[in-house]
């Protein structure tokens, strides 16, 4: 830290992303990108529609939201995209939470939520999950808070059901419910719907996961035009250019093949299922999970040794070191090949 850092950020401690070596090909399963590529006709589409790259994006960016409102079936003024969801994420806690009103979440959920609280010097609480890791939502009910719900959560991948969410966003309408659904696509159900009855429940999506953009950096939130228009006052006091041109032109190009996505995710589904069935074979309990990851563990396993191993193996899952998850693997969702691998390596580890 230089001697001119701010006092304010001094004791920040800054998210850990997940590892993206660049020194050697891994079967990298450890960051819950999509092993496919963003379609073809998508990025067909994008380089036909590149606005002028001498010129600055669209602040507003039209053509993409209306292309979302139309999928989600909301009023364009009913959504703002962003630099990434985690971009959407920051202002949510920038702009709903005070040392009047905390924010709120769970002991184990995406590791971004304390260090924005950090970072806009929110409070916050975490909920620890119960015993078998779902949400305790009768904590939730009644605490005077912004929560930050991650549903599907990560790194467990359970999902709460859509009647749980909307219990929290009628209990109290004086607090925001935030869910972030990184994950919905891969088989849980999403709050979309619902935005519409609760002027308190905001929903944030992302391109990086289902949509396979993860490097194109996209993302956005649903909500009433109320709440979004409070993101907007945000954003356009930090980067009103935070969306640039050749993501947003991909990002209305894969809005514009849906099928390309929903096949993937069948896909992932399936070999969510044959991971599962191959892990308890070997011994391992996973969590039931809805995303394109699988968190797992093995009685008597040292979860770090484990991460060790298969990382000498050429072979990257994520392991945490939070001690109430420690002995636990993320497994990220690939192709039937990689998770062949996987199997192959788990099987010499273990033996
Ligand atoms: C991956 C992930 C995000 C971030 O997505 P980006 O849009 O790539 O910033 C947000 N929330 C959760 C829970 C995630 O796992």
């Amino acid at each position: 830290m230089s001697r001119f850092f701010s006092k304010k950020y001094a004791a920040l401690e800054p998210y850990t992303p997940g590892e993206q070596p660049q020194d050697m090909q891994y079967v990298k399963l450890n960051t819950n990108e999509s092993p496919f590529p963003p379609s073809e006709a998508a990025l067909k589409y994008a380089a036909a529609n590149t606005r002028q790259l001498n010129l600055y994006s669209d602040p507003v960016q039209e053509v993409l939201t209306k292309e979302l409102a139309k999928t989600y079936g909301v009023g364009p003024d009913q959504i703002i995209v962003c630099n990434g969801s985690d971009e959407t994420l920051n202002f949510a806690f920038m702009a709903f939470c005070d040392d009047g009103m905390p924010a709120a979440f769970a002991d184990v959920t995406y590791g971004f939520y304390p260090v924005y609280a950090q970072q806009n010097r929110v409070p916050y609480v975490e909920v620890p999950l119960k015993e078998d890791f779902t949400m305790d939502v009768e904590t939730l009910m009644g605490l005077r808070a912004t929560l930050f719900i991650a549903n599907p959560n990560s790194p467990t991948g359970v999902a709460l059901p859509l009647s749980e969410i909307e219990r929290l966003a009628a209990a109290d309408p004086d607090r925001v419910v935030i869910v972030d659904e990184a994950y919905v696509d891969f088989g849980a159900e999403s709050a979309v719907g619902l935005v519409n009855r609760y002027d308190n429940l905001l929903v944030i999506q992302t391109f990086s996961k289902s949509r396979s953009l993860a490097g194109g950096r996209l993302g956005y939130a649903i909500g009433q035009k109320e709440l979004i228009g409070d993101l907007n006052t945000l954003k356009f006091s930090t980067n009103p250019y935070n969306v640039n041109s050749l993501t947003a032109a991909v990002g209305i190009g894969v809005l514009r093949d849906p099928e390309y996505m929903k096949k993937n995710c069948e896909i992932i589904k399936s070999n969510r299922e044959y991971l599962v069935a191959k892990l308890d074979e070997l011994g391992f309990r996973t969590l039931p999970s809805s995303a394109n990851f699988v968190f797992t563990t093995r009685p008597g396993t040292d979860g770090a040794e484990l991460y060790r191993a298969l990382k000498e193996k050429g072979v990257l899952v994520r392991n945490f070191s939070k001690p109430r998850i420690k002995d636990y693997e993320r497994i990220t969702i690939g192709t039937r090949e990689q998770l062949d691998v996987l199997i192959e390596k788990l099987k010499e580890i273990l033996n």
